[in-house]
């Protein structure tokens, strides 16, 4: 369709080196000429976001979150700047923007902010020039006017974002993978590939682990009826578009199998068993922005004795976590506070087990039968995790996957026309 806007959003490793670079260009440029208004959101390449963090611990043991962000949002102005010039070598006009220029405004949270306007008044304004915009992924600028960065794989939420603010027909993810897989292709070689997936299942697969597509940009889409669809940048054919649950039709028993190895386990030892003490602890976690996952609480077994609560964070978060727990001491009288850096987490997905018992007796067996142990477990309708020492997830994943016979041709689960994902 003609004058549709479309939104092309490019992950690091498509644009790691020149050569990459001028294909993703002149992917862009094909949009262009088929007639689309064309917005295109770069990510750092290849590693460098991770080199960046690197730099800063090389200087600092505890970076200031505020100058992490200044650092790290350089990383995707530079593949934006790069590409304007490809681009308007192949003889389109295209302009680079930052986040702040490109109108993405977030709350103050530095290093995982949240997107809460897009005024996309220049980007429109561009297109209406007839120029193709380049938009650097993963930040914006804060209610405070700072610079902010929105988490790692926040490219992917701008691009949603962007999209939602255009009104564009579709949101292409181009990313190293065909798409979204029944599990990591780096860990399962014949995993399935999905042409569909629910928008509640790809939440539980983003929020368990599969990277492929960031969690906001996932919840984004769905919030404001964002058609995305994810696929290859080094091969054409339809990748995997990501449906509104009432346009799946089938539900199969299990979709996916994820995991992490990105986990972190603490314990508070000591907790008093009184009323509210959980909510102190939950609320200093989540003022320090720290991401709680499961959390298991054992009972006292006496009156006089205190519980202790364990819970799972990102790794990352586990200095945050400490720093939180520790301010409590005083206040709540707790214990120690032991931690175990070194934990995975395995889960397998499926609309189908809502209808279907024994999926989890089946997870517990199968993980036994490897003899690997599992020391947290938490459920939600479409979704079991299974917390397990970080050094048996890929086993765990393998023999999941298998378990459950996900390999093989992809079955079509979706009403035309969004059967067949457009090419
Ligand atoms: P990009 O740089 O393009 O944003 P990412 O590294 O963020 O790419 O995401 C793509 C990677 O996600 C793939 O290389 C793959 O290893 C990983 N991945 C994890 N789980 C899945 C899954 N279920 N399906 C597809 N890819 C997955
Ligand atoms: N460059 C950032 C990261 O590596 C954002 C992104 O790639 O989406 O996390
Ligand atoms: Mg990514």
């Amino acid at each position: 369709m003609a004058d549709a806007t479309i939104v092309m959003k490019f992950g690091g490793s498509s644009v790691a080196d020149a050569e990459r670079l001028r294909r993703a260009a002149e992917r862009i440029v094909a949009r262009r000429e088929e007639g689309h208004r064309v917005v295109a959101v770069l990510s750092a390449r290849g590693k460098e976001t991770d080199r960046l963090i690197e730099a800063a611990y090389e200087v600092s043991d505890n970076p200031d979150p505020r100058e992490m962000d200044m650092l790290l949002s350089t990383g995707e102005r530079v593949s934006c700047a790069l590409c304007a010039m490809a681009i308007n070598d192949l003889g389109h006009h295209a302009i680079s923007l930052t986040g702040s220029q490109a109108g993405i405004v977030t709350d103050t949270t530095h290093t995982k902010a949240r997107i809460l306007d897009v005024r996309a008044d220049r980007i429109s304004a561009a297109l209406d020039n007839d120029e193709i915009v380049l938009v650097a992924g993963f930040q914006g600028v804060s209610t405070t006017k700072d610079v902010t960065t929105l988490g790692r794989g926040g490219s992917d939420t701008t691009a949603v974002a962007l999209a939602a603010a255009l009104g564009a027909e579709e949101c292409e993810i181009y990313t190293d993978v065909a798409g979204v897989f029944s599990a990591d292709p780096r860990i399962v070689p014949d995993a399935r590939k999905l042409s569909v997936v629910s928008s509640e299942e790809m939440l539980e697969m983003s929020s368990s682990g599969a990277g492929v597509l960031q969690l906001r940009s996932v919840e984004y889409a769905r919030n404001h009826g964002v058609r995305i669809h994810c696929r290859s940048s080094f091969e054409d054919g339809p990748g995997t578009v990501v449906l509104a649950e009432n346009q799946t039709m089938e539900h199969p028993l299990i979709t996916a199998v994820t995991h992490s190895t990105d986990e972190a386990r603490v314990t508070v030892i000591g907790v008093p068993d009184t009323p509210g003490a959980a909510g102190q602890i939950a609320t200093a976690l989540a003022e320090a922005h720290v991401n709680v996952d499961m959390i298991i609480q054992n009972e006292p077994v006496s009156k006089d004795t205190r519980a202790d609560m364990s819970f799972t964070v990102p790794r990352d978060d586990l200095r945050a976590a400490h720093e939180a727990l520790d301010s409590l001491k005083p206040v709540m009288g707790i214990g120690d506070i032991a931690t175990d850096k070194e934990m995975g987490k395995v889960s397998v997905i499926g609309a189908g087990m809502k209808s279907h018992p024994g999926v989890a007796a089946k997870v517990f067996s199968v993980l036994g039968a490897e003899g690997i142990n599992i020391e947290m477990i938490s459920t939600s309708p479409i979704k079991i995790s299974c917390v397990i020492a970080g050094d048996r997830v890929e086993d765990a994943v393998r023999a999941l996957h298998s378990a459950f016979e996900l390999s093989g041709e992809d079955t079509i689960r979706a009403e035309e026309p969004f059967g067949l994902p457009p090419s």
